[in-house]
C-alpha cells in the first residue's frame, strides 16, 4: 500500500507551527486549513481528466476538466471536520459524507454511531482524519465506505504513526494514504510521538 508523505517546505513549516504547543486554537485552525489545502492538492494529483472543447476569447481549444466528479470527502467525526473546507474550497464538485465513530468500552474497538454518505460507487473517496494513530477508526471508516460501494479509497491525514499505517495496510491493502508526516511511534496512551497532542482539543479549544 503506498504511503505518500507530503514533501514540501511550506508543508514542513506549517506542520512545525501546528506541533508547537504554544500555538493557540485560532492559529491552529488556520494552519490546519492551509495544510489541508496542500494535502488536498497532493491527494488528487493523479485523478483523471476528460478533454473538453472550449473557446477562449481568441480561439477554440481542447482543455481538460475533472472526469470522475463529484469527488467525495468523508470526515471522521469530530477532528476530521477540520479538513473538510480545503476540499470544498478547492473542488466545487464535491459531495460530503460523514462517519461518526466512538470507542466501544466493552470491545475497545471503534463503533459507528453516525453515517450519512452520498453515492460512492465509481467515485474518488477521500476519508479525512488528521491523526492516524492506532488505525482503528480509519479501518472502521474504510469498512463503512466499502460497504456503501466505494472502491477508490484514499485516507488523508496530517500525522500518521507506523502502527496505524500497518493496521490500515493489513485490513485495506488497496487504500492509499496521504500524510504530511510519518512520526516515530505511539505512546502507552496511544498518542502519536512526537505528534501534536489531541488534534480535536487543539482545534476546538476544549
Ligand atoms: N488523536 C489525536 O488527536 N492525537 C494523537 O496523538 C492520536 C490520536
Amino acid at each position: 500500500m503506498p504511503v505518500h508523505v507530503l514533501d514540501h517546505p511550506l508543508a514542513a513549516h506549517i506542520l512545525t507551527h501546528l506541533r508547537d504547543k504554544t500555538t493557540k486554537p485560532a492559529t491552529f485552525r488556520t494552519l490546519s486549513y492551509q495544510l489541508g489545502l496542500l494535502l488536498a492538492i497532493e491527494a488528487t494529483a493523479d485523478i483523471e481528466t476528460d478533454d473538453k472543447r472550449i473557446e477562449t476569447p481568441l480561439e477554440p481549444m481542447t482543455a481538460r476538466v475533472l472526469a470522475r466528479v463529484p469527488l467525495v470527502v468523508v470526515p471522521i467525526l469530530r477532528a476530521g471536520l477540520g479538513m473538510v473546507q480545503p476540499f470544498t474550497d478547492m473542488f466545487p464538485d464535491v459531495s460530503v459524507g460523514y462517519v461518526g465513530l466512538e470507542r466501544d468500552h466493552e470491545t475497545a474497538k471503534a463503533r459507528s454511531y453516525y453515517c450519512k454518505l452520498p453515492p460512492l460507487a465509481g467515485r474518488h473517496v477521500f476519508i479525512v482524519d488528521p491523526m492516524l494513530a492506532t488505525g482503528g477508526s480509519a479501518v472502521q471508516a474504510l469498512d463503512v465506505v466499502k460497504q456503501h460501494g466505494a472502491t477508490d479509497l484514499r485516507l488523508v491525514c496530517i500525522v500518521a504513526a507506523p502502527e496505524g499505517v500497518a493496521e490500515v495496510e493489513k485490513h485495506h491493502p488497496g487504500a492509499i494514504i496521504h500524510t504530511a508526516a510519518l512520526d516515530r511511534e505511539l505512546n502507552a496512551r496511544k498518542y502519536i510521538l512526537p505528534g501534536l497532542g489531541d488534534f480535536g482539543d487543539r482545534l476546538y479549544g476544549t
